[in-house]
């Protein structure tokens, strides 16, 4: 017996007023879209949901509150090519906005390059994939047809760093609302005003796309109490935090399925073998780019003997301003702290993503302003190699040999599993380092960037989740795998 759309309508009408009156909120409109259709499971909390200031609020439990109930519809209501189109509007929007957002991202960090930071916005912007990343797997058999598919986990809280802070909103929103679910931001303190202009308008644009009010949230003062906050509610169902260890440690303590992106100190090795050349010229690329805030950016290198004296004027011909030994030292005590307890240093955070020229004046060198990196040579004991500093001062070791390299370069990597990269012909090396380091993005012959597809193939991303597992994150990540199962040979041809 054929059942009309009619039909199926008034079933569903049916049972959603069932539901209403066992007291189960139903989904926010009738108008399903019966594929995706789930009912909603959760108790109506009261909190008021109206204060929305184009998705930022000032408490998070009513931020929480609307992003689920807008999730509850985006999963229900709408189908794929909505979120096509609802993404390529952010995509749009980000882009006219790319330059203001860097120049304000600077401004109110004061860090970073506003150059590099079109180019990271440009890169999420463009090559963040959409919903087109989610295939279906599907087994057929004599006993019927399976499914695979990706499904939304629903609220997700996301935590973002002050290094990438639009760059990280663009890039977790097109990944999360891709996947069907809706995000509540805690973003960075110290870029909280340009993280809101740039929730707002993206908030914005996906309304204006027909999509659902607070699908992104945030609260207008970011603040600790709101993350804990956030993974004690019921209804947020995965933390997704990028950032420093101590946040992604916080997010593991939670007791909540949790994505953490966190802390590297990517070791570059040029070996006997490499093209000294390029790699000079790789390393003073990547290593400046954006003033080397980004976590998979190059912070020191291990070069075989052989190569050293080639690297050295090779950087300095790229652009770089080498050290003396006293400068080096005298710049210890400006980039870095000893530490409260005396045991070895940690970062002067008042330096980080600072220009060289201006740090290298605090020591008196004067460089012009074209100049992005300084070089240090350094044994690998050294502060500058063991302390992720996060600043255009790159320190260089010396090795007696490639073994010797790989040694060092995984000590100071510090077991984060990150990102490392190797300036090599031998394929062999390239291995073995590989398989000793293992990292989570690995470059033979580029700048690390690569890696993001900065200058690479491959999608881009600013949440890099090496702890947890889905490396280079992209819409996949944020959803869980749901089968449905046909039995009976159900829809087969052969
Ligand atoms: P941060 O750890 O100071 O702050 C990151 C975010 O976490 C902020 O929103 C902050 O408010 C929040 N936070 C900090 N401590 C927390 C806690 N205990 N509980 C809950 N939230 C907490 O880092 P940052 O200075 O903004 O960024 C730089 C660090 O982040 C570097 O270590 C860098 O390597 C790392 N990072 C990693 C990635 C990645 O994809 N793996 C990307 C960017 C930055």
């Amino acid at each position: 017996m054929q059942i009309s759309t009619q039909q199926i309508d008034k079933i569903v009408q049916q049972v959603l007023s069932n539901m209403q009156a066992a007291g189960t909120p139903a989904p926010v409109s009738a108008a399903v879209h019966y594929g995706s259709m789930a009912p909603a499971s959760m108790p109506a909390v009261s909190v008021n949901t109206s204060v929305s200031d184009n998705g930022v609020f000032e408490d998070v439990d009513a931020a929480i509150e609307a992003a689920w109930t807008a999730q509850r519809s985006w999963a229900c209501e709408y189908k794929v090519e909505d979120r096509q189109r609802v993404i390529e509007a952010i995509r749009t929007v980000s882009r006219a906005h790319a330059e203001e957002w860097s120049r304000k991202v600077v401004e109110e960090t004061q860090m970073g390059r506003y150059e590099d930071k079109v180019e990271k916005h440009l890169a999420v912007i463009n090559k963040t994939p959409g919903p087109e990343c989610l295939t279906t797997e599907a087994k057929t058999g004599d006993a019927g047809l399976m499914l695979e598919e990706y499904a939304p986990f629903g609220v997700i809280c996301a935590i973002t760093p002050t290094t990438n802070p639009t760059e990280t909103i663009i890039n977790n929103t097109i990944s999360m609302i891709a996947g069907g679910n809706s995000v509540v931001f805690n973003v960075h303190p110290r870029a909280k005003r340009v993280s809101a202009e740039c929730l707002q308008v993206l908030h914005r644009a996906i309304v204006d796309a027909g999509g659902p009010h607070n699908l992104i949230t945030m609260t207008r003062e970011p603040t600790m109490d709101n993350v804990e906050r956030m993974s004690k509610n019921p209804k947020v169902r995965l933390m997704a935090g990028t950032g420093g260890m101590g946040m992604v440690n916080a997010l593991l303590r939670s007791g909540k399925k949790c994505i953490g992106a966190g802390a590297g100190n990517p070791p570059v090795i040029v070996d006997e073998t490499a093209n000294v050349e390029l790699a000079a010229q790789k390393i003073y690329e990547g290593a400046s780019f954006d003033n080397n805030i980004l976590c998979f950016a190059e912070k020191e290198a291990f070069v075989v003997d052989s190569n050293y004296e080639g690297f050295i004027y090779n950087i300095q011909k790229a652009g770089a301003y080498l050290l003396s030994p006293q400068e080096t030292e005298k710049l210890v005590q400006v980039c870095l702290k000893r530490k409260k307890d005396g045991n070895g240093y940690e970062v002067n955070k008042d330096w980080v993503g600072k220009d060289a020229a201006l740090i290298l004046s605090q020591i008196g060198a004067s460089v012009p302003a074209s100049c992005r990196l300084a070089v240090c040579q350094v044994t690998a004991d050294h502060p500058f190699v063991q302390v992720e500093q996060m600043m255009p001062v790159f320190p260089v070791v010396k090795c007696a040999s490639f073994r010797e390299a790989m040694e060092l370069a995984l000590q100071a990597e510090h077991g984060n599993r990150h990102t490392s990269s190797i300036f090599s012909q031998d394929v062999t090396h390239m291995t073995q380092f590989a398989r000793l380091i293992e990292t989570t993005i690995y470059v033979k012959n580029s700048c690390t960037k690569a890696g993001v597809g900065i200058g690479g193939e491959g999608h881009c991303t600013m949440t890099i989740a090496g702890p947890t597992g889905e490396g280079i994150t992209c819409a996949r990540s944020f959803c869980r795998k749901r089968r449905c199962m046909l039995a009976e040979g159900g829809l087969r041809i052969i």
